[in-house]
């Protein structure tokens, strides 16, 4: 069996001796809410209601016919704000509120989780903080003008790289001079232990409903699931589903960034070291002193130099796999969803896309059924997008 927040040698709790009491008080917290058939109900209508579950598994015809595979989408992009971080904002927010608390506190990097917060936050009348490097906050004004509308306040973060990593050691920050009125809501499987475990909970949701659907569908499981890994949510989420049924193939895909080969940043999982970043032990994108390197890749939502633990747990067990796609793979990706399918996928989820058509392409693979998790929406990237095709809006 494995110990309890520890996922072979990876995870566990490395935080100042400061937060272990806060720490400590969210998990006997999570562990009544999950046991508690009035929590879970109230979670599942918040879901429901608010979110807008189930999403759909939807088959891509026009795609699989060009690809010669059966592609589904897992449709997590028609959820409320565009992805599907509302999940867990939504799991955290009632947990907030069952521990008593009256604010939230998080950190983001594009804004996709700031706006998560924000929205929960605004429905259940907490007061939300969002900490957001200063370089992120100056590139992406209209997440931040989304958040402040849903009366959150944002916090330029203004060291280090200005950037996401910076964003949530100034979070912990807070956390540690606030700990009785205020939780920190952890957007991603990353962190000291139970966020790990507590956000792939809040996400397994997407899994447990494209397991029902597959079967449904199809009187089967599929070959293979794909999903993008940036910290790792979407994909714990949607893996969670499958990861006892040994014969599905599970695959993780990273930002590549401008150039496998060249680029020095992005695909921790590829090219990452053991290393102990933001309260765990992971797989850590450093350099060889050890200082933690930046990533640059396309899509801000992958931009994390660090990876959940249970994803090095996987990698290094052998159940999953991970790969790397480039900004040039995403964005034809994406393009080719466009106009095969009318969908428009998030820049982070173009990268799921991508591999799944280089995946079906190869002789082996011919005929699979592949299960694509759609994390969110595109219409946040179409700046960028337009950017990078040299189109002028
Ligand atoms: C934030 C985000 C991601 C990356 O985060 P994970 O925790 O790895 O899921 C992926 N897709 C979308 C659309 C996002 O907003």
């Amino acid at each position: 069996m494995m110990q309890k927040g520890k996922f072979g040698k990876y995870g566990g709790v490395f935080v100042p001796e400061l937060l272990i009491p806060a720490i400590e008080e969210l998990e006997q917290a999570y562990y009544e809410c999950i046991n508690n058939k009035e929590f879970l109900e109230e979670y599942n209508e918040y879901l429901r209601e608010f979110a807008g579950r189930p999403t759909g598994l939807y088959y891509a015809a026009n795609l699989s016919e060009q690809l010669g595979c059966k592609i589904y989408l897992k449709r997590e992009d028609m959820l409320h704000t565009g992805a599907h971080k509302i999940n867990n904002t939504i799991g955290q927010g009632l947990l907030a509120k069952y521990m008593g608390k009256t604010k939230l506190i998080a950190e983001t990097g594009a804004g996709q989780h700031g706006i998560a917060t924000a929205v929960i936050g605004a429905k259940l009348g907490l007061d939300v903080k969002i900490y957001m490097g200063s370089k992120d906050v100056e590139r992406q004004k209209l997440n931040v003008f989304r958040m402040e509308l849903s009366g959150a306040e944002v916090v330029p973060v203004d060291i280090g790289s200005k950037t996401l990593k910076d964003s949530i050691n100034e979070a912990f920050r807070d956390w540690v001079a606030n700990l009785d009125t205020t939780h920190y809501l952890i957007g991603t499987t990353m962190g000291p232990h139970p966020y790990p475990s507590m956000v792939k909970f809040f996400q397994s949701v997407i899994g447990t409903e494209a397991r029902e659907q597959i079967l449904e569908i199809e009187g089967k499981l599929p070959d293979t699931v794909i999903a993008c890994v940036g910290g790792g949510s979407n994909s714990m989420g949607i893996f969670s589903g499958f990861v006892d049924d040994e014969d599905v193939e599970l695959i993780g895909v990273e930002a590549g960034g401008v150039s496998v080969e060249t680029d020095e940043n992005g695909a921790t999982l590829t090219k990452g070291r053991d290393g102990i970043l933001h309260g765990s032990l992971s797989i850590v994108l450093q350099d060889e002193e050890g200082q933690i390197q930046d990533t640059s890749s396309v899509s801000a939502g992958l931009d994390y130099p660090g990876v959940g633990p249970e994803h090095a747990y996987l990698k290094t067990s052998g159940r999953a796999k991970y790969v790397p796609i480039t900004n040039d793979e995403a964005l034809d990706a994406f393009q080719l969803l466009c106009q095969t399918e009318g969908i428009i996928p998030a820049l982070e989820s173009s990268h799921a896309v991508a591999y799944a058509v280089k995946y079906a392409k190869m002789p082996e693979n011919k005929g699979k059924t592949i299960i694509v998790n759609l994390s969110g929406r595109g219409d946040k990237d179409m700046f960028t997008v337009a950017k990078e095709l040299g189109v002028e809006i």
